[in-house]
């Protein structure tokens, strides 16, 4: 996991900041606020270097994070290509334990075909996912991964296009 960062609040409102200003004061890497400017994060005006002002850096980012606290509503997975949630492709869902009470479940996006993770505690399965199928996986005794080593490679392959 990454280090801990710094919450918003460490920005002051009444400052700007320059990308490396910005990614130190925060604790995250440089590309990290190209991304975010990417995302709508907008700066100060189009000169260089690019500034942006410390009271939209905060709304940007507490916005940020409301909508990642979302919980995804009963049926669907949350789908980082279409950054919302989404029903599983014809309802089929996987189902692969980690312990003998959570797991991970694993679907494909209905809308973009992108594989969707989400980690549910096996009894809350019928609560979160109504109405779909899951299967669930057998984990193998001993061996790392999975049964089927082949379409899980496929599976990575498509999340990360
Ligand atoms: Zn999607």
């Amino acid at each position: 996991m990454a280090a801990r960062r710094a919450g918003p609040n460490s920005v002051k409102l009444n400052r700007t900041y320059d990308v490396a200003e910005l990614a130190a004061r925060l604790g995250v890497h440089k590309n990290t606020v190209r991304h975010w400017q990417r995302d709508g994060l907008k700066p100060l005006d189009s000169g260089r270097p690019v500034l942006f002002h410390g009271a939209t850096v905060r709304a940007f980012l507490s916005s940020r994070s409301a909508s990642r606290k979302s919980p995804c509503p009963p049926g669907t997975l949350y789908c980082f290509k279409c950054r919302s949630p989404r029903s599983p492709a014809l309802g089929m869902v996987d189902y692969i334990p980690i312990n003998a009470t959570g797991g991970n479940v694993r679907a494909i996006c209905a809308a973009c075909e992108t594989v969707m993770h989400r980690r549910a505690a096996k009894a809350s399965l019928a609560t979160i996912l109504p109405g779909c199928d899951v299967q669930i996986a057998q984990a193998p005794p001993r061996l790392k991964g999975s049964p089927s080593p082949s379409l899980n490679c496929d599976l990575e392959r498509q999340a990360t296009i």
